[in-house]
Formats: structure tokens, C-alpha cells, sequence
């Protein structure tokens, strides 16, 4: 196994392997860059099937989260954390408290969350041995209600006002009301979108790979049912994918008919160049995944400052708009695909700290 040559390596601060004989915990965390602040990113909990695999998810998603957090004017940097291990079998308290031992490790360089295969409850066993845990505490609303770390929530309602944002560059258009939408993967942030879309006059179609999601949005919000393959070739202005990653490739943008694609799923485009470039020929608006779905890690990094105040929450959730604005007029001065465009922002970013504006 190479590091410092792994092609995914990319100038990481830090590479921290961990393991612990009587939990069974084999993990990676890596620090990609702390310029803006600590690392904060989630832990991943994965069957891996071997360390290289593990150690490529880590860099690549570590790297990932620098960008995130530059492009959303956070005071963080980028790291990540993945267990090796089936969450369904191997997690146990011993092996969590291990964890929480190996980032307490770290003092502070990284800061976990939740990701993949770890949760709300996972993370407060992690808490028990270090305090660089985010995303646990309970929230105000702005109805006055509270709600559980999971930063879910912050993700849908920023990935809204993405859409909303590509919607009036692309189609000339603020005002929803009979805009087709198609979502991929009606889960914790898919299904909140569907209802922030048809609370504000959207029209939607869905497929999940669990029937029962999909009934959940048919009954509670008269949404179309349609197959997992169906669902790149419809006749729609919007397709949001919030599922599974690698998902924009030859085979479904050649089926395509929106001419918007904005979703919460990280790692969207299966080639970057690629496919970042035949959306842009295609003049199919793509909102960079990592831009439209801040609205988590804003959501723990103002938990992490002690900020419970849910209007200065969501104003910094709403920055999204600019944000794509900016990325979408400069990829058009610049004939760049927007994924291009997002990573030359958010790097002026992170190299110089000085500029940043730090919201938070
Ligand atoms: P989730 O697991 O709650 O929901 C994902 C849904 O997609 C599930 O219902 C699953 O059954 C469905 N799905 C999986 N494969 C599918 C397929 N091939 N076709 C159709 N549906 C499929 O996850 P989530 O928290 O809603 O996150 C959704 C995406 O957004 C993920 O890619 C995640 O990495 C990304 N994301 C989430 C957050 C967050 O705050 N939760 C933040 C940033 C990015």
C-alpha cells in the first residue's frame, strides 16, 4: 500500500491508522488540509474490501470535505474517518469507544460526524472518549420545536435553494409551481427536498430501492412512482439525485431530458472530466454536488461554535444561492464545466485564508 505516492494523496497533512485488538476497530482518519480550521467530516462505516479501497475512500472524501467547507465560508478544514467493517454486523459499543479514542488521538486536527453507516446514537458512544465529535446535540427550529443532530435537514433545505438557484439561471424561472422534478433516493434528504419542492407547487416523480420510501412520498405527497431505470428519461425540467454516487455517466446522461441536474448525492459525476464536460455540451445545468449539499456540514460547524440560533442557520444555509450564481455566470464567461469552475473557487479559497469570509 502506497501513501505518500497514492495518487489520491494530494498533499494530505495527515494519514492516522488505528487499530485495536479487543473491539476489532481497524480505521483510517485522514487530514487533507486545515488552512480554514480543524478537519471536520463524517465517519464512515464500510465493508470495505481491503485497505487500499479503505484508504482511497478516505483520501478522496478527506480532499472532498477541504473543498466543502472552503466553498461554504466555513472556519474548517477537510478531513474524513471510515471504519473498516459492516455496520450491520461489526458495530459494538467497544469498537464506537475505540474510535472515539483514536480521534481523541488526533487532538483536534479531526473533528468526526455522522456519514454512512454511523449515526446519531453511534456518535454520542464516540463522545464518550473524545469531545471532537459533532452532529449529537439537539437543535432549535425556527418553529420554536428542537431536533436531533442529524444535520439531514440543513442538507435538504440548502440542496432547495440550490435548485431553486439553477432553476432561475437555467429556465428563467423563481416561481416553482409546475416544475417537474424527478428524485433519485427518497431517504433522510430526498424525501425532505420532495417536500420543500411540493410545498412550493412542484410537480414530482421517485424511485427508491425500498417500495416503502417511495409509498411514503406517493401518499403524503402525491407523487409519481417510477422504476429505477425509468427515472433518468423522463419528460422533466429537474432531475435531483439523492441517492448513490457515480450516478451521472455515459449510459444516464445520454438519457437526460432536464436540462437541470441538482442533488444531494456526493461524487455525482463517475469521471469528473468526462462527464462534467458532456453535461456542459449537452446544456444540462449541473449544480457541483459539494456546493449544493453544504447545508449539512454548515449545520454541524454551528453546532461545533456553540451557534444555536436557527435564523443565522439557515441566512448561512441561503449563501448556496451566490455561491452557484457565481459558479454558474463564471462557467459560462469561461466555457468550463461547473465542477471546474467550483474547485477553482473554493481553492482561491483555502490557499488564501486570509480572504475568506468567515460567516459562522
Ligand atoms: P439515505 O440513506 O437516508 O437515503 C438514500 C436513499 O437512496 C435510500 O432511501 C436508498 O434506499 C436510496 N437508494 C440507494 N440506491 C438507490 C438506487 N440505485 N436507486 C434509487 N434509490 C436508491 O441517505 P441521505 O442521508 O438521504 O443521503 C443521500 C445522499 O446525499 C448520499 O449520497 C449522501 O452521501 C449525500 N449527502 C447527505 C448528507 C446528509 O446530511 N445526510 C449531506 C451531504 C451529502
Amino acid at each position: 500500500m502506497n501513501v505518500f505516492s497514492h495518487p489520491d494523496f494530494d498533499e494530505h497533512e495527515k494519514v492516522l491508522f488505528g487499530h485495536d485488538a479487543e473491539s476489532g476497530l481497524s480505521a483510517i482518519i485522514a487530514v487533507h488540509n486545515t488552512n480554514l480550521g480543524p478537519a471536520l467530516g463524517g465517519c464512515r462505516m464500510w465493508p470495505y474490501e481491503n485497505d487500499d479501497e479503505a484508504l482511497r475512500d478516505v483520501l478522496r472524501l478527506s480532499r472532498g470535505m477541504t473543498y466543502k467547507s472552503a466553498l461554504a465560508n466555513l472556519p474548517l478544514g477537510g478531513g474524513k474517518a471510515v471504519i473498516i467493517g459492516n455496520p450491520r454486523e461489526h458495530k459494538t459499543p467497544e469498537l464506537l469507544r475505540a474510535m472515539g479514542r483514536l480521534i481523541e488521538s488526533a487532538c483536534g486536527h479531526y473533528i468526526t460526524a455522522e456519514d454512512s453507516g454511523t449515526s446519531v446514537p453511534d456518535l454520542k458512544i464516540m463522545a464518550e472518549e473524545t469531545s471532537f465529535v459533532a452532529g449529537i446535540h439537539e437543535k432549535h427550529c425556527l418553529d420554536g420545536q428542537t431536533r436531533s443532530g442529524d444535520p439531514s435537514p440543513s442538507t435538504a433545505y440548502g440542496v432547495f435553494v440550490g435548485l431553486k438557484a439553477a432553476v432561475q439561471h437555467r429556465l428563467g424561472r423563481t416561481d416553482l409551481t409546475g416544475l417537474k422534478v424527478a428524485i433519485q433516493g427518497v431517504g433522510n434528504v430526498g424525501f425532505r427536498l420532495a417536500k420543500h419542492l411540493k410545498d412550493a407547487g412542484a410537480e414530482l416523480w421517485v424511485t427508491d430501492i425500498y417500495d416503502d420510501m417511495v409509498q411514503r412520498c406517493v401518499n403524503e405527497l402525491g407523487a409519481a412512482a417510477v422504476t429505477a431505470e425509468e427515472i433518468f428519461g423522463l419528460d422533466v425540467d429537474v432531475f435531483a439525485p439523492c441517492a448513490l454516487g457515480s450516478v451521472l455517466n455515459d449510459d444516464t446522461i445520454a438519457q437526460l431530458k432536464a436540462t437541470v441536474v441538482a442533488g444531494a448525492a456526493n461524487n455525482q459525476l463517475e469521471n469528473d472530466d468526462r462527464h462534467g464536460e458532456q453535461l456542459r455540451q449537452r446544456g444540462i445545468l449541473y449544480a457541483p454536488d459539494y456546493a449544493i449539499n453544504s447545508g449539512g456540514i454548515i449545520d454541524v460547524c454551528y453546532e461545533r461554535l456553540g451557534n444555536d440560533d436557527p435564523d443565522a442557520l439557515n441566512r448561512h444555509i441561503e449563501t448556496i444561492h451566490d455561491t452557484l450564481m457565481e459558479i454558474f455566470t463564471r462557467s459560462e464567461q469561461e466555457q468550463q464545466p461547473t465542477h471546474v469552475v467550483a474547485d477553482a473557487v473554493a481553492k482561491e479559497r483555502f490557499t488564501n485564508p486570509e480572504k475568506i469570509h468567515q460567516a459562522a
